[in-house]
């Protein structure tokens, strides 16, 4: 048999590529650091993807995790609990904003976010509303990589090759404010978006749209922070005509932004339900949920169809191990980590924010402990880099030779370490982005390439 490349397929890859492009090798990882398979200890920039919230190797949640494998190591969530599915319930239902009270467990982001848009779907089939349907979400967004989830997915090429239920969505334009068309004020920018909304709603009829779907702030897309009254206004909008407000906090919530669920504690929103996932272990145990609304499981319970059957359940809903995981992993942030991200992220982000004096920089923005560096063709016009520049590579290339890991997004890099990082291991990563940067500027100007 020919001898393949790897046997691994990893995710995004290129049909030329495909099980063939290795990519690099981490070996170990403890606090805020990873070492790679050439012995080199770096920074963890992303914290994993946004997920290693209290740091590698964390010896309680390890203990934890043993404990719990020894004590039961699963059990159906068809037929049975466990006290750690039934305690970690309890306690997010307390935590998180509104009546959302409730929390449906599973395995992932894009698992919490298929399963939120399914209990909309069920939701209007038993309130008799089986038009009622259409999702919208947004340019920039990302929220998975199941069917529906993706479907929902609005980054450039994401769907370009790959099938999606077109039919069933909606996209607005991203919030983006470093986007928006120039001389135009935030304020009349935002009205602009609210009115994008408020005019789809009534071009395919409020009875048609069921949900509107939207990370607080757009992660993936590039830290997309939106304009300040923009999420209460389009919060306003969905009550007013009965859309659920799904609110994607996969990044956001556990501590990325200084809370447990951001919508109320940074946003001020209470949405009918919150997708979470990532940082609820702390990346270390697949888990997700949703939060939804008691008002809405009432309604049903009330319905003319109580025996309507939610089919829709998975094997690993309610996880014992990694619901133990997360019950110490929110210990853990509630025991300090928060209020060291909330004392940290004034200087987080006025640190980075020092590189836009390098000219490929367009633009750094963030919220909390998640930034983003926007490199730019010029500083003009803002026009961004051709793709073939590959600028992000570059950029995270240097800056692995000098001990940090970033993660590149196209002509982007994402900074969002673990929640423990120190001030002066803050000052280390921007001291290395500003280098690695500086080299990548001196690469392209050598090659004649900008
Ligand atoms: N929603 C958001 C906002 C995300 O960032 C992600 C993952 N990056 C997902 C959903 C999907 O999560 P998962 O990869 O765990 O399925």
């Amino acid at each position: 048999m020919a001898k393949i490349p790897s046997a691994l397929v990893q995710p995004w890859p290129s049909a030329g590529s495909i099980g063939a492009d290795r990519r690099g090798l981490l070996a170990s990882g403890e606090g805020i650091y990873v070492t790679d398979g050439h012995g080199r200890k770096l920074i963890d920039g992303p914290a994993g993807m946004w997920c290693v919230n209290v740091g590698h190797r964390n010896a309680e949640l390890a203990k934890v995790m043993q404990e719990q494998a020894l004590e039961l190591s699963y059990n159906s969530p068809w037929y049975t609990t466990s006290s750690p599915a039934d305690a970690l319930a309890d306690v997010l239902a307390d935590r998180a904003p509104g009546d959302l009270n409730h929390v449906f467990f599973t395995t992932g982001g894009s698992s919490a976010v298929e399963t939120a848009l399914r209990i909309m779907q069920f939701a209007n089939n038993v309130r008799g509303r089986p038009e009622k349907k259409l999702m919208v979400s947004r340019q920039g967004g990302y929220h998975g990589s199941t069917y529906l989830s993706a479907s929902l997915n609005g980054r450039p090429r994401d769907q370009d090759w790959m099938d999606s239920a077109t039919h069933l969505v909606r996209k607005l334009s991203s919030p983006d404010p470093f986007r928006r068309p120039e001389g135009m004020s935030i304020e009349a920018f935002e009205d602009g978006l609210v009115a994008e909304f408020a005019a789809l709603i009534e071009k395919e009829r409020a009875e048609r749209i069921g949900a509107f779907v939207a990370e607080p702030i757009q992660a993936s897309g590039g830290v997309i922070v939106p304009p300040p009254g923009y999420l209460k206004r389009m919060r306003a909008l969905c009550a007013e005509n009965d859309i659920l407000f799904i609110a994607d906090e996969v990044v956001t919530a556990f501590g990325r932004l200084g809370s447990v669920f951001a919508s109320r504690d940074v946003f001020g929103i209470e949405p009918d339900m919150i997708t979470f996932a990532k940082g609820v272990t702390s990346g270390y145990f697949p888990l997700g949920g949703v939060m939804v609304s008691a008002r809405l499981f009432e309604e049903l319970r009330r319905s003319n169809h109580p025996d309507a059957m939610f089919a829709h359940g998975l094997t690993y809903s309610s996880h014992p191990v990694g619901c133990a995981v997360a019950l110490k992993n929110l210990e853990l942030l509630e025991g300090g980590i928060l209020d060291h991200v909330n004392a940290l992220s004034g200087h987080f982000q006025t640190s980075l924010k020092s590189l836009e004096d390098l000219a490929l920089v367009g633009e750094v923005r963030g919220l909390g402990l998640m930034a983003c560096i926007e490199c730019v063709a010029d500083r003009v016009s803002n026009n961004p880099l051709t793709l073939d520049l590959e600028v992000g590579k570059r950029i995270d290339a240097h800056c692995q030779d000098l001990g940090l890991l970033v993660r590149p997004l196209i002509n982007m890099c994402v900074m969002s370490p673990p929640l423990t990082i120190t001030i002066e291991q803050v000052d280390t990563m921007v001291d290395i982005l500003r280098r690695g940067i500086s080299r990548t500027m001196d690469d392209l100007v050598r090659g004649g390439l900008w």
